[in-house]
């Protein structure tokens, strides 16, 4: 099994949703047997005691399960009835590990974040069939939160070993007005907060307002340590469905084929 796993730097709400299921999309359209996961690192066990007017919509999927508003666009994107095995809060993680000690599964062992939080998070993400798994991280590298989801994919990666993955972490460089530049340096100081975690980044998604100048996208890729084709600009768009084919017009399928060795078939789809 194969994993991309989609990070976020810098801020939230800045497209690692739309981004993942273009990707898992992409694949799938090239003969991959794509299956997806959002990892979502709030207590809550699930998004059906959140209010609509905080967290957007509730999405309910096939098996009644109330999930975060990005499952359906995993639904839409890729064409795949979404079940509650698609989504992964830390409060059902959390709410797991604790019955356990109670029915004493443990056997007398101290409870830990590692290795028992980070056990029972990686045997969910092994448990999802799929010939390339896509990991979506919700929140921003450098939550208190989210730290035990990374350190679980980390860990998962040194077991399942660093050729079965792909790191793509979404950033967004904001373009200041007043001197006409873009400022590279929170994705620069995002992709330091992933290394020191032990996550290297093999790739980089910059999200912004306009298409980034040539200077700007060598700088981000000679901060973040990727080669340059692998640091991927995608503009704000007007509809979010354009975004599979903006990829494909990238050619990321074939970047994320050579990365992971996988094979793919062409496409029959009509993208036009
Ligand atoms: P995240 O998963 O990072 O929180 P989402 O993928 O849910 O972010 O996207 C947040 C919002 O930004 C959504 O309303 C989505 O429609 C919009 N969006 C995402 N990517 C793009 C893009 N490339 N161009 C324009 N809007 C986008």
């Amino acid at each position: 099994k194969k994993y991309v796993i989609v990070t976020g730097g810098v801020l939230s709400g800045i497209g690692k949703g739309i981004f993942s299921a273009s990707l898992a999309r992409l694949m799938k359209e090239h003969g991959v047997d794509v299956n997806v996961l959002k990892i979502d690192p709030y207590l809550n066990v699930d998004a059906g005691t959140m209010n609509p007017n905080q967290h957007g919509e509730v999405f309910v999927t096939e098996d009644g399960y109330e999930a975060d508003l990005d499952l359906g666009h995993y639904e839409r994107f890729l064409g795949r009835d979404m079940t509650r095995q698609n989504n992964m809060t830390a409060g059902q993680v959390y709410l797991r590990v604790i019955e356990k000690e109670r029915q004493g599964k443990y056997l007398g062992n101290t409870v830990q974040i590692v290795p028992h939080l980070t056990e029972e998070i990686k045997d969910r993400i092994r448990a999802l069939e799929a010939e390339l798994l896509v990991v979506e991280i919700g929140g921003t590298v450098g939550d208190i939160e989210g730290e035990v989801f990374l350190e679980a994919v980390r860990e998962l990666q040194m077991e399942e070993g660093k050729e079965n993955f792909l790191f793509a972490h979404v950033t967004y460089v904001p373009y200041l007005r007043t001197t006409n530049e873009f400022k590279t340096k929170p994705t620069q100081q995002s992709v330091q907060l992933l290394r020191r975690i032990g996550i290297t980044p093999d790739m980089v998604i910059v999200r912004s307002e306009f298409p980034l100048d040539v200077p700007s996208m060598n700088k981000v890729a000679l901060f973040s340590g990727v080669p340059r084709d692998f640091v991927i600009n995608l503009p704000d768009t007007k509809n979010v469905y354009e975004v599979p084919e903006i990829l494909r017009d990238m050619g990321l399928h074939e970047k994320i084929a050579s990365k992971l060795n996988v094979e793919l078939k062409k496409s029959t789809f009509n993208w036009s």
